[in-house]
Parts: structure tokens; sequence; C-alpha cells
């Protein structure tokens, strides 16, 4: 436990323990949260505990795009006014969000939910490619624009799809340069997402 030099209720060495897994919480902050709740009115704590469960039963993966969603299919690939000939294909749901951003793009999404990292015992089959290849088969979509993270794994992801998708017949590009290698889309500002997407080129 974190916590062990310092004498604490148990219930709150829970609480910093379970903060302190948290993606950029330390243990500084996860005591400071911690702390926070101790002196929070009983109703706001309740509320917070009950948006928590809600994320993990009403949210769910669009059978589609695998987006995280509250409805399948998602409001993305339920939109009318969406360019279906184009699919970006995105490492994780908030890229999607950062793409949107930048409103230079129309067309539809596909969620790896990951990337290929052979050194984490990543492979394909952990990621959401079976899916991709399905949607790609109805001849619909001319265009798939591989928008990974420009770092190793994310060009190595890119590169392994490319293989795979322009044998059938489909345009492959890869999202310009101008995004900084090592960066995570996710952080991108819009109108570098926006460049990088007007700047594709073929994979
Ligand atoms: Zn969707």
């Amino acid at each position: 436990m974190s916590t062990d030099s310092v004498p604490t209720a148990q219930p709150i060495s829970r609480l910093i323990d379970e903060f302190n897994k948290l993606p950029g919480i330390g243990p500084k902050t996860a005591q400071r949260l911690t702390y926070h709740l101790v002196r929070m009115p009983k109703e706001e704590a309740q509320s917070l505990a009950e948006a928590i469960m809600a994320v993990k039963e009403k949210v769910i993966s669009c059978s589609i795009c695998q987006n995280i969603t509250d409805s399948d299919p998602c409001i993305i690939c339920k939109g009318e006014e969406r360019d279906r000939t184009k699919i970006c294909v995105v490492e994780e749901p908030l890229d999607i969000l950062a793409l949107e951003r930048s409103r230079s793009y129309k067309g539809l999404y596909h969620v790896l939910h990951g990337v290929i990292s052979p050194m984490d015992g990543i492979g394909p089959e952990e990621l959401k490619i079976k899916e991709l290849l399905a949607r790609l088969k109805g001849g619909s979509v001319k265009e798939v624009i591989l928008a990974t993270n420009p770092n190793l794994e994310g060009e190595a992801t890119a590169m392994y799809l490319q293989r795979l998708i322009a044998p059938l017949g489909i345009r492959v590009t890869r999202l310009a340069r101008g995004l900084p290698f090592g960066g995570d889309l996710e952080y991108a500002d819009e109108v570098t997402l926006a460049r990088a997407l007007e700047g594709r080129q073929e994979a």
C-alpha cells in the first residue's frame, strides 16, 4: 500500500490507492482528491459515484466504428451528412474528438483501440482490425485515412494496415508529416490537424 508510512483510516488509504491507479494522478494528487472528497457534502459524493457507474453501465462500443457511445450505431455512423466513402482509422476514441474539433473531416471513423506493440504483447488480433476489414467489403469505401499517432508503434500499425488494405483496391492515405514525431494526435491543435488532413499522402 502506498500510504504505509502514515497511519490513515483504511477507507481513506483505499481511496487514495484507487485514485493513484488513474492516469496522470500521482500520490500527492491522489491524497488531495481523497481529502477533498472527505469534506464534500454527501449528495455531491453520491452524484460523482453515480456518474462513474453510469459510464460503466451505459457506455457501449458502436458495433460499426467501435467508438464509445451511448447509442448503437453511434451519432457519427448514423449521421446523414457524413461522407461514407471515407474511413479515418484512429487508435483511441479521444482521437476522434480531436479530429472532429478540427472541423475539416466529414467522413466516418474506425477505432482500433490500441496499436500493434510487440513489446507490450499487443498483436493485430488484439485490435479491431477484423471489424475494419469487414466494413471495407461492402465496396462503398473509396479511401482509408490512417491517422495513428506519429510514433514508432503508430507508424508500424499504419504500415501493417496499408499492406492489408491496398490490395483491396482502396486508396490508403496517411496524415501529413506536420504532426511532431513522437507526439500524440489527441493533443494536437485544430489547425495542425486540419493541415495534416488536407496534406494527407498515399501511404
Ligand atoms: Zn459508430
